[in-house]
């Protein structure tokens, strides 16, 4: 199919696409890598009037590393593929490095964009699945003003999100891994590139001693959006050894629902979130201990 009739426009500055935005709320669509929206259009799902591109803006591109606040800065516009290659993401957010390589195929990621696949908000996504597990924030700007958002408060249910018409991402902030931190994702998909029927992403930190003193876990697949795991990462706190890791991530089973559909049984996302969980466990623990073999 074809899409409806809309009016493209080419955005030159951040200020004129804020101003549209406002100007035409609801009637507008931003157009980052277009790998969510031209299907969306082309199946006329989404018929916007306007359509507002807002590739090149350079206040939404770029990473940036401050060792003050030891924050990283990443660009909504940010291609798939700068993730999996950049070298301060590489350094101080390398889970989202590791991400972007399940994401898609090679085309896919040269377009996709960081911004777009949060905004997007597919439940099975892994970018925002790692940017729950990291504790990412989102920069969300409108003729308003700017104003900064934890991802765990962003998502609404399947591809709903509080992002209101006449906002827009600007950018992502993650806090810097500490040194005695490891991480890891792990997901299934029945074809490389497929989206996951289930995911996981943890983040762990462990003493001297090698003894989990916290974890930041979330799982993707099973749920409406990607979600934080608050009783995986209770039980996480004091473990060490692979049995605890795999009792944690059962603690998974009571706090999820998946609905049976088309690509798998609730109960089957279910059995396979608990294996990924265990398995990015222990492999992010691996990391943080220093070990180049994982555990799982
Ligand atoms: C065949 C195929 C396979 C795919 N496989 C995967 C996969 O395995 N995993 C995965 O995670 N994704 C996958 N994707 C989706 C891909 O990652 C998209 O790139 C991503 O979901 C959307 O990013 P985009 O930059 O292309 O956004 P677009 O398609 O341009 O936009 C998507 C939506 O977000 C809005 N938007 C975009 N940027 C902003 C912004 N900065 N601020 C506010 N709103 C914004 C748009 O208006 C639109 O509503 C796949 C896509 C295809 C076509």
């Amino acid at each position: 199919m074809k899409p409806a009739s809309f009016t493209y426009v080419r955005a030159v500055t951040l200020d004129e696409v804020l101003r549209k935005l406002q100007q035409w709320g609801e009637e507008a669509k931003v157009l980052a890598g277009g790998q969510s929206l031209m299907p969306l259009l082309n199946m006329r799902l989404a018929q916007p009037r306007y359509i507002i591109d807002v590739n090149g803006l350079p206040e939404m591109t770029g990473v940036d590393w401050s060792p003050e606040t030891q924050t990283l800065t990443v660009g909504a516009l940010t291609r798939h593929r700068e993730l999996l290659q950049h070298p301060l993401i590489e350094a101080h957010a390398p889970l989202l490095s590791e991400a972007a390589r399940y994401v898609g195929h090679l085309a896919i990621r040269s377009r996709g964009t960081l911004g777009g696949s949060v905004a997007h908000a597919d439940p099975a996504a892994e970018l925002p699945l790692v940017l729950t597990a990291l504790g990412g924030t989102l920069i969300i700007q409108s003729v308003e003003g700017e104003h900064s958002l934890p991802i765990g408060d962003f998502f609404l249910g399947y591809y709903m999100t509080t992002l209101r018409p006449d906002e827009l991402i600007t950018a992502v902030k993650i806090p810097g891994l500490a040194s005695n931190s490891g991480y890891a994702i792990a997901e299934f998909s029945r074809r490389q590139g497929d989206f996951a029927l289930a995911s996981a992403a943890a983040v762990v930190t462990v003493d001297e001693r090698g003894t989990i003193t916290t974890a930041q876990c979330a799982a993707g697949g099973v749920a409406p959006n990607a979600i934080t795991c608050p009783t995986v990462n209770e039980s996480l706190r004091g473990a060490r050894n692979p049995e605890d890791f795999s009792q944690a991530a059962h603690q998974l089973e009571n706090f999820i629902d998946p609905p049976d559909d088309v690509q798998a049984s609730g109960d089957y996302r279910r059995h396979l979130a608990v294996e990924m969980m265990t398995q990015a466990i222990g492999l992010a623990y691996a990391r943080a201990i220093g070990t180049k073999e994982a555990w799982a």
